[in-house]
């Protein structure tokens, strides 16, 4: 099925009244230290190509990223390559195995990888000055630029994906590519391949201010919940997932955890998911979920469309404990979504969501595995009987996240990037 994406105009710029906004969050100067980072990248060319424009993490960072950046008088363009559904079945195929799974149809379509990155070229601005490729999936376009236009550019790759090491044809194909370029950026140290690319790591963050984060009026929330046909939160308190339906997010073990808890406290399930352009299995596992939760009381399963933001920070806000039982995650931009709701969010103890998750101070840890349901039910059933502990726990959640993973910190955080691989070469005039 074809995604529609709302109208995201990749030109937008932020009104000096939102970043004016972000002060109030960050403080006046972190926002002067991000105007004196961009004062000699202004008029900067930063080229972001990724393969989609709404749905999943990568998108959600961009749709903000790239207004940010531009109110601040960087040159930056984002632009999305398309390929045929067979060759985002490839790419999801490649990203599996990048991260420890492998899955039918095995790994095939080599040559749809390069025929579609060709095509796509076009897409290419060769007078950009950076070129920020994110993931695998447009990663082969940096082999069809001319040498001439390659030696004035820097190729940076952006990977947001878990990345495993156990199968090593699949590592080697993307190492062999990754070389080519300038940099590699990571969203988390452990994930750092030995490859013969400088690396560094850029951790990913949330916009406060986007409809997926700002603040909304209780009523409104009451509002959406009611719609949906959740039950009343007084006399069920909701859990959640929010997430892709995809084979790493842990949402069986979610359904296992919930079945325990509620045999002894009432309460609610609801996962929401949706997909992304890019990714060809979200109505395989939604139909495998619903399957499961067929005969199941107090479950929901939503399919939103991508641009469902205010719902999902309407769920967010309505839940009482949050769940992101994964067992692979590049970073999990739903965990410090959550936190940021002051909500105690349950993770599973992979990848990137440690990094957001302190294990009993600002939320829990589990094992992400079956292992992890029990942990999961006690967790939970322990943050329902316990709802000053529970709300303490949220409050924390928010402080980390406004200390460490908001969108200003990621700005300065690609700005001292910018800066310190263009060195001399930045643009100044
Ligand atoms: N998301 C969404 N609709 C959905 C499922 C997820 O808008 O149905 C959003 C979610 O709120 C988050 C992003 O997509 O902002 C997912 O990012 P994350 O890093 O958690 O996972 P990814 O999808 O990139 O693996």
């Amino acid at each position: 099925m074809a995604v529609q994406c709302p109208r995201i105009d990749p030109t937008a710029v932020f009104p000096e009244e939102r970043l004016a906004a972000y002060a109030t969050i960050v403080g006046e100067r972190e926002m002067e230290d991000l105007y004196r980072l961009a004062e000699p990248l202004r008029g900067l060319e930063v080229q972001q190509i990724n393969s989609a424009r709404c749905g999943g993490g990568v998108a959600e960072m961009l749709q903000s990223l790239v207004p940010f950046e531009r109110a601040l008088g960087l040159d930056v363009r984002w632009d999305v390559i398309a390929g045929r559904p067979e060759f985002f079945v490839y790419t999801k195929t490649l990203h599996n195995f990048l991260q420890g799974k492998p899955r039918v149809p095995d790994l095939i379509g080599t040559k749809i990888y390069w025929d579609t990155n060709q095509a796509n070229y076009k897409l290419v601005r060769e007078d950009a000055d950076v070129v920020l490729i994110h993931d695998p999936q447009p990663a082969g376009l940096i082999m069809f630029v001319p040498e001439e236009v390659r030696a004035r550019q820097k190729w940076l790759w952006r990977c947001h994906i878990h990345l495993s090491h156990e199968y090593h044809f699949v590592l080697d194909f993307m190492r062999t590519l990754i070389e080519e370029y300038d940099l590699a950026i990571f969203s988390s140290g452990k994930f750092l391949p030995p490859w013969a690319v400088p690396p560094t790591v850029v951790l990913p963050y949330i916009d406060p201010l986007s409809d997926k984060n700002r603040d909304l009026p209780p009523e409104q929330v009451r509002e959406i919940c009611w719609e949906h046909g959740l039950e009343r939160l007084e006399k069920k308190p909701l859990l959640l997932l929010v997430s892709r339906f995809d084979p790493f997010k842990g949402h069986a073990y979610a359904i296992e955890a919930f079945k325990q808890v509620r045999k002894e406290i009432p309460c609610q399930l609801l996962m929401v998911g949706g997909t992304a352009s890019d990714d060809p299995e979200n109505e395989a596992i939604f139909a495998q979920l619903q399957e499961q939760v067929e005969n199941l009381p107090d479950v929901r399963l939503l399919n939103l469309p991508p641009d469902s933001h205010i719902e999902i920070n309407a769920f967010q806000r309505a839940a009482s404990v949050i769940l992101q039982p994964s067992i692979k995650e590049g970073f999990g931009l739903t965990v410090s979504e959550g936190m940021w709701k002051e909500k105690p969010v349950i993770g599973g103890d992979v990848g990137g969501i440690p990094g957001q998750i302190t294990d009993g101070y600002n939320g829990f840890l589990v094992s992400p595995s079956e292992k992890g349901v029990d942990e999961m039910a006690q967790r939970i059933k322990y943050l329902l009987l316990n709802p000053y502990f529970a709300r303490e726990m949220g409050k924390r959640g928010k402080q980390a996240v406004k200390e460490r993973f908001l969108i200003t910190r990621g700005v300065k955080d690609e700005l001292r990037l910018l800066r310190s691989l263009l060195g001399d070469e930045k643009k100044s005039s």
